[in-house]
């Protein structure tokens, strides 16, 4: 595929912007990001950057502040970022409740939270799930009564990721109890600030606090934050889950993963000669992954288009956020192996976690072991476990798939 003359100009707008804007300390703190997440505080100096040059969010429409560019320009700039090494922006606002207030939110919702979340004002978390409620959605029990303007809230969600950092969550809470679960379900929007709401932290396998327990004790939420009718909040976060599981463009970070494995591969193990390139199977799994890369970027590339024409992602949602996560774990393997010895080593005070590694010391006061490409592989490789659960586990999925697209 080529891209037209006013496209390769659009990618020279964007090489010129992230040339001028990225500064070599971003890039050196991305490459050795160990979670999907860069460290809080880069996300947000990089977002207000694009924000000030009205790039914050590439998919929603322009009177909402965003881009309405092309399938084509999305991937364009996606493809320029994740080659560049600029930090991702985190999902939660923009990729997630952004569209849903534009879908399914009123005027007054739009103008208030939109430009907050535009500008970072505002930074958001999805409480969805609950103990015992993670596949099974729709059992969730954090209740909402109805106290004449407000609605009184109790409960706990569980993993909340960047409820530490965040001032506002989106929640899905019960404000009645129906025959069939997904009824009586309600989509809430909460300020963090509201008396009552308790964050505390849960640490991942690679050692950071990103996720977090929050519990609600009679949070009075005004009525206003509702979003959607009381009591069909199910179909709020259905639409939701699309964007959240295949709104986005993930394979040119996969390519970008992919190419820097190849240079890793290319090293020798320890000045010896040996160099992993040079091993027909290792060559031949390196083949494999571009290959399937390539197929989920065509898969992308559809999904953007029916974007542009204001459909939602639907059940190839599904099929993305599967084969995507996958991916990726597959990606950190291969990255361990390049590695070499190096692989297994796990040196987070040299690496930028997603969020903070308590009892790590600064890097200045520790050692390195082994070269720079090998810093993150072990550190990346545990957290890209959580892949295949958050955002929906991939068994969900492939029932999702099973049911909606072949009709089982
Ligand atoms: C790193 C991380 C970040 C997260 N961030 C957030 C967040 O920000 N906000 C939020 O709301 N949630 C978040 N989650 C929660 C996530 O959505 C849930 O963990 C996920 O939905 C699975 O639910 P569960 O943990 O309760 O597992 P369970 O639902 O108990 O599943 C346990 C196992 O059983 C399998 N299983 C369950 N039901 C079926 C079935 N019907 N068919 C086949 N297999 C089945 C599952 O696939 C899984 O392997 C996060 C999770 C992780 C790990």
């Amino acid at each position: 595929m080529s891209w037209s003359p006013a496209e390769r100009a659009f990618r020279d707008e964007v090489r010129a912007f992230l040339d001028a804007e990225l500064t070599a300390e971003m890039r050196a703190v991305t490459r050795r990001m160990t979670s999907v997440y860069a460290p809080h505080e880069l996300g947000m100096a990089w977002q207000a950057i694009l924000h000030a040059r009205g790039w914050a969010a590439p998919a929603w429409p322009v009177e909402y502040g965003g881009c309405d560019w092309t399938p084509a320009q999305r991937y364009i700039f996606a493809s320029e970022f994740a080659e560049a090494g600029a930090p991702p922006l985190s999902p939660m606002g923009i990729g997630m409740c952004g569209p849903v207030l534009i879908g399914h939110g009123t005027a007054e919702q739009r103008a208030h939270y939109l430009p907050r979340m535009l500008s970072g004002e505002h930074h958001w978390c999805q409480g969805y799930s609950e103990p015992g409620s993670g596949s099974d959605l729709a059992s969730l029990r954090m209740s909402a009564i109805d106290d004449g303007e407000h609605l009184v809230c109790n409960g706990h969600k569980l993993w909340t990721t960047h409820a530490n950092v965040s001032n506002w969550i989106f929640c899905l809470v019960r404000t009645s109890e129906e025959a069939i679960p997904q009824r009586g379900i309600t989509f809430l929007l909460i300020n963090m600030a509201t008396p009552g709401v308790e964050v505390r932290p849960i640490f991942m396998l690679s050692g950071e606090h990103i996720q977090n327990d929050v519990f609600f004790t009679d949070v009075r939420v005004p009525k206003a934050n509702v979003v959607g009718r009381i009591g069909e909040g199910w179909t709020v976060a259905k639409y939701l889950m699309e964007f959240e599981r295949g709104g986005g463009v993930s394979t040119p970070g996969l390519k970008a993963r992919l190419k820097r494995i190849e240079t890793m591969a290319k090293a020798e193990a320890s000045g010896d000669g040996v160099r992993l390139i040079d091993d027909t199977k290792f060559r031949a799994r390196l083949a494999d992954a571009a290959i399937r890369i390539d197929a989920l970027a065509a898969a992308e590339l559809q999904v953007l288009a029916n974007l542009s024409h204001g459909e939602a992602p639907g059940p190839r949602a599904s099929m993305m956020k599967t084969v995507g996560t996958e991916l990726s774990q597959h990606l950190t393997e291969l990255a361990l192996q390049a590695a070499h010895g190096y692989g297994g080593l796990y040196q987070p005070h040299l690496a930028a976690p997603g969020g903070p590694v308590p009892g790590w010391t600064a890097p200045e006061s520790q050692g390195q072991i082994g070269p720079d490409h090998s810093l993150t592989a072990a550190a990346k490789y545990f957290n890209d476990r959580a892949g295949s659960i958050y955002a929906g586990t991939n068994e969900i999925q492939r029932n999702i798939m099973a049911k909606a697209v072949l009709g089982l």
